[in-house]
């Protein structure tokens, strides 16, 4: 931590010198997905790009708590309370259980993440196991005089709570802005004002996901989980949340609302957001239909792909653009960072073949200072990426034996080329996909069935060890031979 590093602060709209509230600790919240459906690459990039600022505060020497949620509750289609829960259309459709939806696409979610290399957040809170909190949240949040309840359903009363505090002091919009972009009331709805939101909604008969409270039978509104989660694992007031840049406006707004109704505290001193995935500029979303899944892009089927990219080249793509830049999807950019991930990952290898000489004409100090000044720069990793491809020029210089490297100066670099690109950027070298093992196999078993079939016993026995040795065993039966890992 002997540099300051800075980031941007949505809610002060600036960069600021991060000061966690008690250093070392960090609390880090972070909005996860709503697991009604795969997610898609662009929900994918978010969580990139927090797994990269979790991985460089570690670095840095913080002790951070990583919450990341997953939303299995109470979402309904709408951003304003309306339209059906997601989770029990699907459920509907597809003749489910709305639990069996969550666990198979929590499970997909999981699988994705581990594809990425993301580091797994050290607090994953559901939040169907946090509805008591919930209510506990709601309860205190109409005893402070911020919500009322109609007909078995609870609102949080924005215009009450705009008369003594700032409701958008997030994103800065003006109430009469926001009020003419809402649509009227009409006799039908039963809340008070045009931007109430809805902290309990009462269960339709067919409603499957539901509760009993002090309301009668209903399911949380979404906002409310991650305030009780939050605050649950964090405290009242934490350091850091993030989310997606579509959250800042109505999740967020909302988050803050009710913490302040409900403890009198601003619950976040740094609020983080993330830029979006586009499609030919358009936001990548599962609503408007564009949204490629991780498996498309990983094999290529996909009517926009010219072929298939693996994880970590989808990584790397990711991580060439700053989080707060938007990041267009083309195969043009995804060709050009398989190429930067290969020749980095090449150099890392090449790394430890190289020769140690007496003096050095190479500058890895000052190589390593811009890399820490690119991450303390608001966790810039495109520059940092560009001096990392600097390091992959000197090594490949000292490979040809063009210039010179010391003995403490190769040490240096073997740290920075770990530090940066393994630990903080979360790449590793990629295993040959496994259909092509498959194949790789299926020939070095029928070169045995030929030296067996032709007596040349020490040749079939020289594959079986070397196999073995290599944590591969033969099995032999009357169906032919199959193989696993030991
Ligand atoms: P959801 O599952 O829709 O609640 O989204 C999970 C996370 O992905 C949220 O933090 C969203 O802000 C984020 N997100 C959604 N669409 C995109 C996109 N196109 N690019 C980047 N992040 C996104
Ligand atoms: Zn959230």
């Amino acid at each position: 931590m002997s540099q300051d590093l800075v980031l941007y602060n949505t809610l002060t709209r600036k960069k600021e010198v991060f000061e966690p509230l008690t250093p070392p600790f960090v609390g880090m919240y972070v909005c996860g997905p709503t697991v009604y459906s795969d997610v898609h690459l662009g929900n994918c990039r978010t969580f990139v790009s927090f797994d990269l600022i979790y991985r460089y505060l570690k670095h840095s020497g913080y002790k951070v708590r990583y919450v990341r949620n997953i939303t299995d509750a109470g979402h309904l289609e709408g951003d304003r309370d309306e339209g059906d829960d997601k989770f029990s259309k699907k459920a509907r459709l597809e003749q489910l259980e709305p639990m069996e939806i969550v666990q198979r696409y929590t499970i997909g979610f999981h699988d994705m993440m581990r594809l990425f290399n993301t580091l797994p957040p050290d607090i994953e809170p559901t939040a169907t196991g946090h509805i008591s909190e919930q209510i506990e949240m709601i309860k205190e949040i109409i005893a402070n005089g911020y919500a009322y309840e109609v007909n078995r359903s609870v609102y949080f009363d924005v215009e009450k709570y705009s008369q003594s505090h700032n409701y958008t002091i997030l994103t800065n919009r003006q109430m009469e802005d926001l009020l003419a972009n809402t649509r009227d009331l009409g006799g039908q709805d039963e809340k008070k004002g045009r931007l109430d939101f809805a902290l309990w909604i009462k269960a339709k008969p067919e409603h499957i996901m539901r509760w009993p409270s002090p309301w009668g039978v209903g399911f949380p509104g979404w906002h409310i989980e991650c305030s009780a989660m939050s605050s649950k694992y964090l405290g009242q007031t934490f350091d850091i949340h993030g989310g997606g840049m579509d959250l800042a406006a109505t999740h967020h707004t909302n988050e803050i609302a009710q913490s302040e109704a409900c403890s009198h505290t601003q619950p976040v001193k740094y609020w983080m957001h993330t830029n979006m995935l586009t499609v030919n500029g358009t936001r990548m979303s599962k609503s408007a239909g564009n949204g490629f899944l991780p498996g498309e892009l990983f094999t290529g089927n996909h009517p926009l792909l010219t072929r298939g990219y693996s994880p970590m080249t989808v990584r790397f793509f990711m991580l060439q653009a700053h989080y707060r830049s938007t990041l267009d999807f083309s195969n043009e950019a995804l060709e050009a960072s398989d190429k930067g991930f290969k020749r980095l990952m090449n150099a890392y290898k090449l790394l430890e073949k190289l020769p140690p000489s007496e003096t050095s004409d190479v500058d890895i100090s000052g190589l390593k200072q811009r890399c820490y000044d690119a991450m303390n720069d608001d966790f810039n990793s495109p520059v940092l990426i560009a001096e990392l491809f600097e390091a992959a020029r000197i090594i490949n210089s000292v490979y040809d034996l063009k210039s010179s490297i010391s003995e403490s100066d190769l040490k240096e670099l073997k740290k920075l080329m770990s530090d940066f690109v393994i630990n903080v950027l979360g790449l590793h070298e990629e295993q040959a996909p496994t259909d092509d093992i498959g194949k790789l196999m299926d020939f070095i078993i029928n070169l045995r069935l030929e030296a067996k079939n032709n007596k040349d016993y020490v040749t079939s026995d020289k594959i079986r060890i070397g196999l073995s040795d290599l944590g591969i065993l033969l099995k032999d039966s009357k169906e032919g031979t199959t193989w696993n890992k030991a």
